[in-house]
């Protein structure tokens, strides 16, 4: 398969090509429906699954695409590559391991190319405890006026404004009031949530009933939008602790970045997939990283991801409008050139490979569990 024919423009045509690829490789698809929620051709939306490698296997690895829906257009393209790779494949079975890749684990977001779900809620903040208290962003409270301005674009006043407040509190503060996710503002940006998204407890029916019994979890979930053009950054995915760090750079080598110790481009986070490991697979060997691509630089994306909020709140925006907002979220979150794409599939094939060769657990060890 020509490499640019493994990625797609829409959502639906992603998941025949998902679904074609696995069948091709003799391989069965396993559909989770959305209960309530269609795409934005009206098509049915659901969470794909396939699992490729021997049943019985003690080590899985596991590839995730789209948990944040407009990221999917690159997940499911490196997705369909290592489906179409016989040999990879091939590798993984006679290591014993099996391989479980999960397509488009927020299709709403995929389909209609919006960050978060059905629920304005952004996935990766939604893997938190709801039944202890939530905490507040100041910061993304102090700013939401700014970023979510009455029109859009933004008057140059609103941009002036947040210029200065960025240059006051500096870069890392900015990034982290608004990334960092908030609980209070459910129409806002990066927000958690109050409840777990279908998205949250179908993943987490997933992996319980993937990986239980088996000794050891390797997960690569797959995003974009942050670093520099079609670099693979590897961000460790998992408890805050230095053992945990040296873990997962025991399998993805010592290049492996940290949102803890700040030497990730991404921000600390509230909320992330991976506390679904210990929650529904406890005492498993887990090791996990963010496998995130840079597209445009970090204001554009954040412009986007502005632009979309906004029209999510002003649902009654002209046709002109809409598909600026629209286009600029394509070119944040998929690099559409066939450069972008090699490098995405061959990073991703790298990954897998790293996670197949450090499936086995090193020696025992702690067990990981989630912070408390
Ligand atoms: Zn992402």
């Amino acid at each position: 398969m020509r490499l640019r024919d493994c990625f797609s423009r829409t959502y639906a045509q992603a998941r025949d090509r998902f679904s074609e690829a696995a069948r091709a490789a003799g391989l069965a698809t396993v559909p989770f429906a959305h209960p309530t929620h269609r795409g934005v051709q009206d098509e049915e939306l659901a969470m794909d699954v396939v699992w490729a490698g021997p049943r019985e296997a003690s080590q899985m690895v596991l590839l995730t695409s789209g948990v944040h829906g407009a990221e999917g257009f690159c997940g499911a393209g490196a997705q369909v590559a290592i489906l179409d790779d016989a040999l990879l494949l091939q590798d993984c079975a006679d290591a014993g391991v099996g391989l479980l890749l999960v397509h488009a684990v927020n299709p709403y977001g995929f389909s209609w190319l919006r960050r978060v779900n059905e629920d304005n809620v952004d996935l990766n903040r939604n893997f938190m405890d709801f039944t202890a208290a939530l905490p507040y962003n100041a910061g993304y409270a102090e700013l939401a006026p700014l970023l979510l301005p009455d029109a859009w674009p933004p008057s140059e006043e609103v941009e002036t404004a947040l210029s200065n407040a960025v240059a006051a509190r500096g870069m890392r503060w900015y990034q982290a009031a608004i990334s960092a996710g908030q609980y209070h503002d459910p129409a806002g940006m990066f927000y958690g949530g109050r409840v777990a998204s279908w998205s949250n407890y179908t993943l987490r029916r997933i992996l319980a009933r993937y990986g239980a019994g088996r000794a050891s979890l390797r997960w690569i979930d797959l995003h974009t939008g942050l670093g520099p053009w079609g670099y693979g950054e590897r961000i460790h995915m998992g408890p805050g602790d230095a053992d945990a760090l040296a873990r997962t750079r025991a399998v993805w080598g010592e290049e492996v970045t940290s949102m803890e110790d700040g030497t990730s481009v991404s921000a600390p986070l509230h909320g992330l997939v991976w506390h679904a490991v210990p929650d529904t697979l406890a005492g498993i060997d887990y090791a996990g990283i963010a496998l995130e691509f840079g597209t445009l630089p970090m204001p554009d994306v954040l412009r986007a991801l502005r632009g979309d909020h906004w029209l999510h709140r002003h649902p009654d925006a002209d046709n002109t409008q809409r598909a600026l907002i629209r286009d600029a979220m394509w070119q944040a979150f998929y690099g559409d050139a066939d450069d972008w794409r090699e490098n995405v599939v061959e990073q991703t094939k790298a990954a897998v490979r790293a996670a197949i060769a450090g499936a086995f657990p090193a020696g025992g060890g702690a067990q990981p569990g989630r912070a408390s």
